[in-house]
């Protein structure tokens, strides 16, 4: 049987892709464990620090570096390895491949190239972290990491404050103190968060607390300073007895109002900004009433 990019799909090994540990080697699953066992090249983001992970478990199946520098051009290697028919594994340091992670070029290659790709799903920082924080976990937004300086950081918060889903972002221990001061400068003090840290290994933290209660806890205690982070923000809501739509959230409705009939307007435009349908709607129908 021949795909569309005219590879044999009989013939050409699949590329999976692996997710690992974050702290626990406990969180390593079974079915990781015989897929990297059974595959003929790990492809790792640093071969130095996946070899001791794979000595841990018994494995010796030979590692390649697959890292942000030489993903794209060194791709084709792996490509050429799959196509053969080899079976080929992506991991990262730590967690699931492509989040925050080398990987995505690797993935988009092997796609394009017809070859199978197969998640083999386990341990991630973000989703852990939501899975335990108490915030509203039905519709979220995951931001990575924010940029380093706090004139960046604070554009990008800027752009997120009346964001409803719930926030998640990955930062840095040596930044968590500045992150969550410009945190508590764009979104207010009374936002609920959470600092989720050292997820699942011996000193975990998760403390949910309003943003500036959070930074206090953070500044008063040096040890919440180390180790690795994410922090959990609260989407946004409207203050009680002020309009339910954000300020963004009606602007776009507007654009939209101009050129589409109501109803279409109203969908696209929750389709955009993530507000509920009905709520735009009902917003357009008081901007009509009102004109
Ligand atoms: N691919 C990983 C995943 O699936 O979560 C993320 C890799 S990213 C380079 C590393 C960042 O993930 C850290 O800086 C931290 O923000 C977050 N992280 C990773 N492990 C963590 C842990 N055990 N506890 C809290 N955050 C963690």
């Amino acid at each position: 049987m021949t795909d569309v990019a005219g590879v044999s799909q009989s013939t050409a090994g699949t590329l999976y892709v692996v997710a690992t540990p974050i702290g626990n080697l406990d969180d390593m699953s079974a079915r990781a464990l015989k897929v990297l066992a059974g595959v003929a090249l790990i492809a790792a983001e640093d071969t130095r620090h996946s070899v001791r992970l794979l000595q841990h478990f018994g494995i010796d199946t030979p590692l390649a570096a697959c890292h942000e520098h030489n993903e794209r051009d060194e791709g084709s290697r792996f490509i050429t390895r799959l196509l053969a028919g080899d079976d080929v594994a992506l991991v990262s340091d730590a967690g699931t491949p492509l989040i925050s992670d080398p990987g995505y070029h690797l993935v988009r290659q092997a796609r394009a190239a017809g070859v199978r790709v197969v998640p083999v799903p386990g341990a991630c920082a973000l989703i852990a972290a939501l899975s335990a924080a108490g915030l509203p976990s039905d519709r979220f937004i995951f931001e990575g990491f924010l940029p380093a300086k706090t004139a960046g950081r604070r554009a990008r918060l800027e752009q997120v404050k009346e964001e409803p889903r719930t926030l998640i972002f990955y930062e840095a221990p040596h930044r968590i103190l500045e992150c969550l001061q410009d945190m508590q400068a764009v979104f207010g003090d009374e936002r609920p968060a959470l600092l989720g840290r050292e997820l699942t290994k011996a000193f975990e933290t998760l403390k949910g607390l309003p943003l500036g209660e959070l930074r206090e806890f953070v500044a008063a205690d040096p040890n919440q300073q180390r180790g690795e982070c994410v922090v959990l923000v609260a989407g946004w809501t409207a203050p009680a007895g002020e309009q339910a739509v954000s300020s963004e959230a009606l602007r776009v409705l507007d654009l939209l109002l101009a050129e589409l009939p109501l109803k279409r307007a109203a969908a696209l435009a929750a389709e955009i900004t993530g507000v509920r349908k009905n709520i735009l709607y009902q917003a357009a129908l008081d901007k009509q009433k009102n004109h």
